[in-house]
C-alpha cells in the first residue's frame, strides 16, 4: 500500500516524476490535468466544461475535480495505492481527499514537494510548449499559473507539513537524479519500490 501525493509548481517536472515512480511502486499515476486533458481532446461533455478553464491557467472549480477523482479513487487499481499528480491543489480539495481516504479508512504515506526556482519551470514550460503546443503553456498563462498555484496551492505545504508528511526535494538535474532524490527520501520513509525497471 503505497499513498503518495506530488505537489510542486507548474514545470518542477511532476508529471514526468509522477510517471516514474508509479512504476517504481507499481501503483496508477492519477493526474487531474491528465484526465482533463484528455477529455478536452476527446470533446467530451467534461471536457467542454473545464477548456475555457484550463485555457486560462485557472483552476477548474473544486467541486467538479473532487468528483473526477473520487470515481477515479473508486477504481480497482487504485484500491491498493495511488500516486496523485497536481490533485488536491486547494484547501477544499485537500478536506475532500482526507474525507475520501478516511471513508476506506486510509491517509497519506508521504507528500513529495518538487521544488525549482520560478526562472527554470518558466524556461521549462516554454520549451515544453514549443515541442508539445499545449494551450496552457503561452508566457502570459504560465504567469497566471504560477500566480495561481503561489495563491491556491503553496499554502498546501504548510498543511502538509504540520502533518509531518512533507519530503522535499530539488527538483533541478536530470530526470533520473530527481528520481533517485525522490527514491532514497522516500525509503528513508520506510516505503520501498518494487522491482521494475525504470
Ligand atoms: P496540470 O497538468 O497539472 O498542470 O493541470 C493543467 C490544468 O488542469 C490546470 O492549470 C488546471 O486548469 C486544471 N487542473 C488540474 N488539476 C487541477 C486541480 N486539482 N484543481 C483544479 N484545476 C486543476
Amino acid at each position: 500500500m503505497t499513498r503518495l501525493l506530488l505537489i510542486g509548481p507548474p514545470g518542477a517536472g511532476k508529471g514526468t516524476q509522477a510517471t516514474r515512480l508509479a512504476l517504481a511502486f507499481d501503483v496508477p499515476a492519477i493526474s487531474t490535468g491528465d484526465i482533463f486533458r484528455y477529455n478536452v481532446t476527446n470533446n467530451t461533455p467534461l471536457g467542454a466544461r473545464v477548456k475555457s478553464f484550463m485555457d486560462a491557467g485557472a483552476y477548474v472549480p473544486d467541486s467538479l475535480t473532487n468528483a473526477i477523482v473520487a470515481d477515479r479513487l473508486e477504481e480497482a487499481d487504485a484500491a491498493t495505492g495511488f500516486l496523485l499528480d497536481g490533485y488536491p491543489r486547494t484547501t477544499d480539495q485537500v478536506a475532500e481527499l482526507d474525507r475520501m481516504l478516511l471513508a476506506g479508512g486510509n491517509q497519506l504515506d508521504v507528500v513529495v514537494l518538487i521544488t525549482a526556482d520560478t526562472e527554470e519551470v518558466v524556461a521549462r514550460l516554454l520549451k515544453r510548449a514549443a515541442e508539445q503546443g499545449r494551450a496552457d503553456d503561452t508566457a502570459d498563462v504560465i504567469r497566471h499559473r504560477l500566480d495561481v498555484y503561489a495563491e491556491q496551492t503553496a499554502p498546501l505545504i504548510d498543511v502538509y507539513s504540520a502533518r509531518g508528511l512533507v519530503v522535499t526535494i530539488d527538483g533541478l538535474g536530470t530526470v533520473e537524479a530527481v528520481t533517485d532524490r525522490i527514491l532514497a527520501a522516500l525509503a528513508e520513509r520506510g516505503l520501498h519500490r518494487g522491482s521494475s525497471t525504470l
